[in-house]
């Protein structure tokens, strides 16, 4: 055994054969002081919403699964094959976990003197959707349809890549598409055919919920005939049941979605409401978050003439009025809004 006589400068062990100095460090105090990867804090995923190819270091790679995959590629490609790796470590692998909410967590797995080794990475990345020239070429890029997906408010990220994966997971839909566009509002999908936006409309619309409208725009007359393009919007409110919204002048809790179909309890009346989204686009709505109204824990301690009394869980001696018959000892929700109070009946 040969003596080198050096120590590691951040704790002071001793160098052996069986662990030499790395940069002056001893293997653990260089894992914690240093990284074997040189892992980016953000990265930029361009990925193709309709086939799911990612665009790395000027190339296109399919691939099939979530973003973990398609990160992992990321950081082999721009990382570990540039050489952006530590020299004294070999044969470096990277996994990608917990990928989700634009952070993901990155593991860099290598060997040092035949012993492996672990260091782990929090990283930020956001997707940009671009459609790849193989989902481009297949088609001209002309158009006979454009389909508009359309939220209530400004969609979330997850929620606008939903749309292309969804649309990308049905390739009678997917082979006719001849562009993509994510915008701040929603979605912008252009086919080569008509009857493959219907479809796409109807597949979202049972999936997400929503209304459909038609229509057509004249692009002029070529050859005596009328030139035009079908236009789709669907229109998602992206409801989900128990939530609150002002309908018809009253609060309304949602009960559940179906398509079209929507059913809602009017607390007001403690009626269930049959509707659909197209008369709650036609006649207008407003959605609810939860800091706009107040929910209190309550029991039911006195029941007269459709006035009731309860004590809640906030310590509040509540009264409101209720058009049924409540029972004493009945446990409710007491929703204020806007000064008014709203109760609730907890059911089953
Ligand atoms: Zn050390
Ligand atoms: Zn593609």
């Amino acid at each position: 055994m040969s003596f080198t006589g050096r120590f590691c400068l951040r704790c002071g062990k001793r160098e052996s054969d069986e662990e030499p100095l790395i940069d002056g460090l001893c293997l653990d105090c260089f894992l914690k002081e240093r990284a074997l990867a040189k892992i980016p804090n953000n990265v930029v995923l361009v990925r193709c919403p309709v086939c799911g190819s990612v665009y790395v270091s000027g190339s296109w790679v399919p691939t099939s699964g979530g973003d973990e995959e398609a990160l992992s590629h990321y950081i082999v490609e721009t990382v570990v094959k540039k050489g952006k790796t530590h020299e004294s470590f070999k044969d470096v692998q990277v996994v990608v976990t917990n990928a989700g909410n634009n952070r993901a967590e990155v593991l860099v797995r290598s060997s040092f003197m035949s012993k492996p080794v672990e260091q782990a990475f929090t990283i930020n990345y956001r997707v940009e959707a671009r459609l790849c020239p193989r989902c481009l070429s297949v088609k001209t890029r002309d158009y006979e349809a454009i389909l508009q997906v359309r939220f209530a408010g400004e969609p979330s990220e997850v929620v606008r890549r939903r749309v292309g994966k969804l649309i990308s997971s049905v390739r009678s839909i997917s082979s006719n598409v001849t562009d993509y566009k994510e915008l701040r509002e929603g979605v912008d999908v252009k086919f080569s055919n008509v009857s493959a936006a219907r479809q796409a409309a109807n597949y979202l619309q049972g999936v997400l919920g929503g209304y459909i409208k038609e229509s057509w725009k004249l692009h002029g007359v070529v050859g005596g005939k009328r030139h035009g393009k079908l236009s789709i919007v669907l229109r998602i409110p992206q409801l989900i049941p128990g939530e609150l919204i002002v309908y018809r002048n009253s609060l309304m809790e949602v009960l559940d979605i179906q398509r079209d179909k929507l059913v809602l309890r009017d607390l007001t009346k403690d009626e269930v409401v049959k509707t659909s989204f197209k008369s709650l686009t036609k006649e207008g709505f407003r959605q609810l978050s939860p800091e706009d109204y107040a929910v209190d824990e309550c029991e039911v301690i006195k029941f007269e003439e459709g006035r009731l009394t309860a004590s809640c869980v906030s310590g509040a001696v509540v009264e409101a009025s209720f058009p049924k018959h409540l029972s004493v000892g009945e446990r409710i929700q007491v929703i204020t809004y806007k000064d008014l109070k709203y109760v609730k009946r907890l059911r089953g």
